[in-house]
Formats: C-alpha cells, structure tokens, sequence
C-alpha cells in the first residue's frame, strides 16, 4: 500500500491532473483503463509488400533525411529494407525525431503506406529507433483514450507498471450465475491490455472476446450493487403506516364514471400495500400515454388523506399541474377533500391562502409545480410525495420533494412516467426503485392514424384541419421546436397563430406558449378544454399529460426536428375520446438520418414501448434515460443494448453478494467506484 502511494505521488501534480481528466485517480484505477484498440506491432511486413489500407510495421535502415521547403517545411525520410525503399513524411515534427532518423539508424515504422509521387509512402508515422537484431514485442499494442498533454506511450506505461503489480484480487465466486464461463479478472485484464498475437481480432474489436465479456460482467455487478445498496439503504428508514381502510378510497371509486382497469386496480392495490409498510415506498409507475396513472395517483393520495398524512402530487409544468388540480378536485371535491394548488405564477395572494390552508391542516392534499419544493411551502405531515412524468425533473428536485417531510419519517415515494423504460434499461438504471407496469389501456380508445405530410403540402393540411373543426372536432397545432432559441421559437408560435388566423377565419383559434402569463394560458385552456375554441395552436408546453377528450386532430410542425418520446407524447393528446383520431407530422428537406429514422418509428409504432426501444437504438442508453439526470454512475464498458444478456446474471450475483458475502460487495465497489457511489436517487 505503502508502496503504490508513493508511486503515484512520485507522478507529479501535472502528470496526476491529466490522469484525473480520465478519471484515473488511484493507481488501481489504471489498470480498469481499457484500449479502445490495438495496433499490430508483432510483426513485419516487407516494404515491396505494404499496401494501403491497413497500417503495417516494417523495419529498414535511414538512408536519408532531410527538412525540405517545398510544397511546405516538412521532414522526409527514406528508409530501405531487402525488398524495397519507402518515403516517410511528417509536416509537424521535433528536431528530436530527425535526430532518431540520422542515416544508417535501423528503425521500425508503423503507419498507413499510400502510394505517393515517389513510390510508397507513410505520413506521420510513428518510428522506433531500435538495436539490430532486437525482438518484435509479444502482444499487441494497445491504444488508450487519452487527453491532450498525455502520450500513448506513457500512458502504456503507467499501466503496464501497474499489470505487473500483484495482487488483482479475484472477487467474483465460481460458479457464476446463469452458466456464465468468464475468465479471471487478472488473465481478463492482461489479455485486454496485452493481447497475444494469435487473439481473434473480431472479438477483440466487437468486445465480444471472453475478456471483455467478464470485464463487462463485472462492471454491470457493480452498477447493480450500488443500486441495489442505495435501495436497501432507504428500506432501512421509516415511514408513516399510511392503511387502507378504504373510506375514502372506496368512495372515490363509486362515484367514478369508468371502472378501473385492471392494470389499474393491481397497481392501486400493490401501492396501497407499500403504504401500509413502515419503509418509505419506492415505486416507479409507468404507463404508456393515455393509460389512467392520475387516478392511481388519486387513489393513493386519498390513502394518506385518510390517516391524517399529506400527499402532493408534483407536475413538470403549470398547465399539467392545473388540469391535475381541476380533475382532483372534481373527484375529491364531492369527498369532502380539499386540494391545494400550488405554482410560482399564481397571485401572491392566492398563494398564499393556499399555503395557510396547507400548513393549518384544512387541507392535506396539494398538486403543484417546483413550487411545491419552495421555501414556503411547509408540509410537517407529509406521508406521500408523488412525481408525474418524473424523467423532467432532476434528482435535487425529487430529494427536495422527500425532505419536505419535516421529521424522521420519510415519505413514500412514487413515481410517474409515461416514457417506457425497456426492461433491461429498467433493470439497470431503475434497480434501486420497484416498477408497476400499467399495461393496459382504457377500453373505447380508438387506434391514432398518423400521417407524414412534406411541407410543400401545408396548405391541404389546413383544409383538413378547417374541415375537421367545422364538423365538431378540435385540433392542435404544435409549432416548430426551436433548441437554440427560445424567443425565435415564441416568435414562431405567434406567426403561425397569426398566419392560421388569416387562412381559418371561420374557426375560434386560441394560442398558447410557455412565456404567456400564467391566467392568460389558463383561461385559454379552459376554453379549449371546454369546446369554445377550435384550434389550439401550441409550443411543446402541451406536450405531457393535456388531456382534453374531444380534441381529435393533432398537427406537429417540423415534426423531424422533435425527439420520439416528444412525438409520442404529443400524439398521445389525441385518440382519448371516442372519436377517430388523427396526427399529422409535417416534415422539411433536408432531413438527417436521424430525422428520418424517427419519423419512420414514429409512424411504424404506436406501442410507446416499441418506440422506447426504437429510440434507445437510435440515440444509445445514456442520453436516452438522460443519465445525468438519473443520478445513476455512467457505464464505461458495458453497453445495455448489445449487452442485455449481461443484466441479468449480474442482478442475479448482486442479490447474492450482498446477502451472503456484503464485504465482497464494498471491495467491488471500492475497485470500481473508489467510493464514489454516484448520487443516491430520490
Ligand atoms: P396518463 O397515464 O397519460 O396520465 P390520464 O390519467 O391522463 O393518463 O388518463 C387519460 C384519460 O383516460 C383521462 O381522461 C382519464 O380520466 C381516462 N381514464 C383513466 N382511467 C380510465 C378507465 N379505467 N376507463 C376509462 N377512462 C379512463
Ligand atoms: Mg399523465
């Protein structure tokens, strides 16, 4: 130990800074430093016999080199073999490197030939001066990420002085689960850092070789460690016995116009026991578009409610929290319940009766933006916090909402999304949390008929929008998403109201953007809400949760340019009443491929799990789940998709370490993550 500290610190604070920049921060860490490929410097090839294509070694004597200045300054060499002659060429270069190729210096050259003006050519290749008679080096050569300032070749040899440093402890005990053969950690490293000559390159390059298999394995067993510690670690506080005993519950569902499904009524039940538990609750609640997670919401709030604890239900945008608050209230009102609404644009009065109204007691349910986790709102009795569509809000703001409970008692916890989480992203990045599935729609939805339309034809998709409203229907208008800048993107929706005003006289056209003031965008939802507009033309502010039954037209402009899971919550605003529905993508040229490949999904699919599983290929699991979001350490090697066989063995191993042996647990956890467990999840 001793030893490998002084080691480290004999690197210098320069050199140990570009190390961090790779996340090498302990000498160990080195050796979890894996190439990204390998060069072939076992052997030579005769010059005569170099072809382009592929980089080649070989070996012969300078016989010349010079700095020429013409096309530019740039130093060429010519180096000779039994077979034949090759010009090399470098247009950056240290006077050390023409020192290197004084004439007569036998080297060895790797580098990519081409065929130049003077015969065969390599530019910029790498030269090693070497001794007559000296051996080709065993294994392939390895080639690491790295970071400006910090060479290859030191960086191979930092980690080779690390591979000869015994012990790398084996951790992982044999056999291992689902029939896996994967070979010891050392020999796995060794083989990756140096592989023998002989070693499938395919295998190596796909990282399908047994080595990279058990390095992936054992990464995977460290996410699902540390998930599930995270996960263990919460079962272990308390929170308040929330019973069913069903008063008000039960009232809830008589006077309800639509029968649960069943989907609905397992998850109501499943919730219904973890409140009971005297461990906060950790549940996520998914449920594609449109399948009923607000009542299940309702319910449980309504459980807390009935033993005198609190329940928020905490929405990512105000027109969502207020169509939450409007349609609890019409459930709960008739109870007896009241239901606080809170959002930062609400009057400061207003608020502040319903702050009073919440910290009195009066009322022990609220629904409510980020403002719920403001400085105001206090809520000593809180027994239940609810997130819908969770993946918009950030950890900070999921650990805010559970530290609102003012005692020792944790809330419960349940979460909502309506974006899909293919299973063994599920198991991966939601191994700390319990999954209810709503898989199942209400009955009489009809199927959505989508339609990609150019651009060119906007003026037909008018005429139908026009010929929609006059016959009853409502539509929406989704304006072009606009990334880069918010005010061209309001800019944009007050145009396209202003031109669909000028080219539908006869229709009632309201308009909504996320800048409007918060009453402003209110009124306007109710009105459309309430059939007295047509047309709603919209930013992406409409894009989750807006449930307005009649509205059967949907438009989406510059569709190519919206995210899958955006479209597929977009076009999830229609198709929830009776009435065939419709949603109309209109595209631009030129599309990307990636614009292309969605608009493909989206027209395909209407399953948002296929689509979640489109779209996961499409754009990889990092971004998809947003990982910076979710709190959860990044994976290096393992690759969910192409790995998914990985998974589960791994899930399987960390439930069996942490019963049976918790301290091999740390130390995989300490190897890999050096105690940086990454940040526990609200
Ligand atoms: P989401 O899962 O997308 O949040 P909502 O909770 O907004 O879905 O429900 C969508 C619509 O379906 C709402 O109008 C809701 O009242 C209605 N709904 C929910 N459950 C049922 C049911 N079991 N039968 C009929 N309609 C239902
Ligand atoms: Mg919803």
């Amino acid at each position: 130990m001793a030893n490998d500290q002084q080691a480290w610190a004999g690197l210098g604070p320069q050199l140990a800074g570009r190390l961090a920049k790779l996340d090498i921060r302990r000498p160990q860490d080195l050796v979890l430093h894996l190439p990204l490929r390998y060069e072939d410097e076992t052997r030579l090839t005769p010059i005569a016999a170099a072809r382009a294509g592929a980089p080649v070694q070989v070996e012969g004597e300078v016989v010349s080199c010079e700095v020429t200045l013409r096309p530019r300054r740039q130093l060429v060499a010519q180096i000779r073999d039994a077979s034949g002659t090759l010009t090399a060429r470098w247009l950056n270069f240290y006077p050390s490197q023409q020192k290197q190729l004084a004439p007569g210096r036998r080297v060895r050259v790797f580098g990519e030939v081409r065929g130049g003006f003077f015969g065969n050519e390599m530019v910029h290749p790498r030269v090693h001066p070497i001794e007559a008679g000296e051996a080709l080096p065993q294994a392939l050569t390895p080639v690491y990420p790295t970071t400006a300032g910090l060479a290859q070749s030191a960086l191979r040899k930092l980690i080779g002085r690390e591979l000869q440093r015994p012990p790398m402890t084996e951790l992982l005990p044999a056999p291992l689960p689902g029939g896996l053969q994967l070979p010891p950690f050392a020999e796995a490293l060794r083989t990756l850092h140096q592989p023998p000559p002989d070693i499938d390159p395919y295998a190596l390059e796909d990282r399908a070789h047994p080595a990279w298999q058990r390095i992936k394995f054992e990464e995977l067993l460290v996410q699902q460690l540390s998930l599930r510690r995270a996960y263990n670690a919460r079962r272990t506080r308390r929170a308040p016995i929330l019973r069913d005993n069903g008063k008000l519950t039960g009232a809830l569902l008589a006077q309800l116009p639509f029968r649960l499904t069943g989907a609905q009524a397992r998850a109501v039940a499943q919730i219904g026991r973890d409140l009971a538990t005297p461990h906060p609750m950790q549940r996520l609640l998914q449920g594609d578009v449109g399948s009923g997670k607000t009542i299940v919401a309702a319910m449980a709030m309504l459980q807390a409610a009935e033993n005198g604890f609190q329940a928020v239900l905490m929405a990512p945008t105000e027109i969502l929290a207020e169509q939450h608050w409007k349609k609890l209230a019409a459930w709960l009102e008739p109870l007896g319940v009241g239901i606080a609404w809170l959002s930062g644009s609400r009057r400061k009065k207003e608020r502040e009766a319903e702050l009073a109204r919440l910290a009195s007691g009066e009322v022990l349910l609220a629904v409510g933006t980020h403002a719920l986790i403001e400085d105001p709102v206090a809520l000593p009795r809180l027994g239940l916090a609810i997130v819908d569509e969770q993946h918009r809000f950030g950890v900070r703001q999921r650990l805010a909402l559970r530290e609102k409970g003012a005692d020792a008692l944790h809330p419960h916890m349940l979460m909502m999304s309506a974006t899909p989480i293919p299973r063994t992203l599920a198991m991966s990045y939601y191994a700390d949390l319990d999954v209810t599935v709503l898989d199942e729609l209400p009955p009489g939805r009809t199927p959505i008929l989508t339609k990609l339309v150019a651009e060119s034809r906007r003026d037909q998709v008018i005429a139908r929008v026009r010929d929609a409203c006059l016959g009853g229907a409502q539509a929406y208008w989704v304006c072009p998403l606009i990334e880069e800048s918010e005010a061209l993107q309001l800019k944009t929706a007050v145009e396209t109201f202003e031109t669909l005003g000028a080219a539908l006289p006869e229709l009632k056209i309201g308009l909504v953007h996320g800048r409007m003031k918060s009453d402003e965008k209110s009124a306007t939802m109710a009105a459309f809400s309430a059939g007295e507009l047509h047309l709603l033309v919209a930013t992406t502010v409409i894009e989750v949760g807006v449930d307005v039954p009649n509205a059967s037209l949907m438009v989406i402009e510059h569709a190519e340019r919206f995210g899958l899971a955006q479209l597929h919550q977009l076009r999830g605003r229609v198709g929830r009443g009776t009435a065939e529905s419709a949603c109309i993508l209109i595209y631009a040229h030129p599309l990307s491929e990636n614009g292309r490949a969605r608009l493909k999904v989206i027209y395909e699919h209407s399953d948002g799990f296929a689509i979640a599983r489109e779209d996961l290929r499409i754009r990889g699991p990092g971004e998809f789940v947003g990982a910076r979001q979710s709190g959860v350490p990044l994976l290096r090697y393992a690759d969910l998709e192409g790995d998914a066989d990985l998974v589960e063995p791994a899930r399987a191993l960390a439930e069996r370490l942490l019963r049976e042996a918790p301290e091999v647990a740390t130390q995989l956890m300490e190897r890999w993550l050096g105690g940086r467990e990454g940040l526990l999840r609200a």
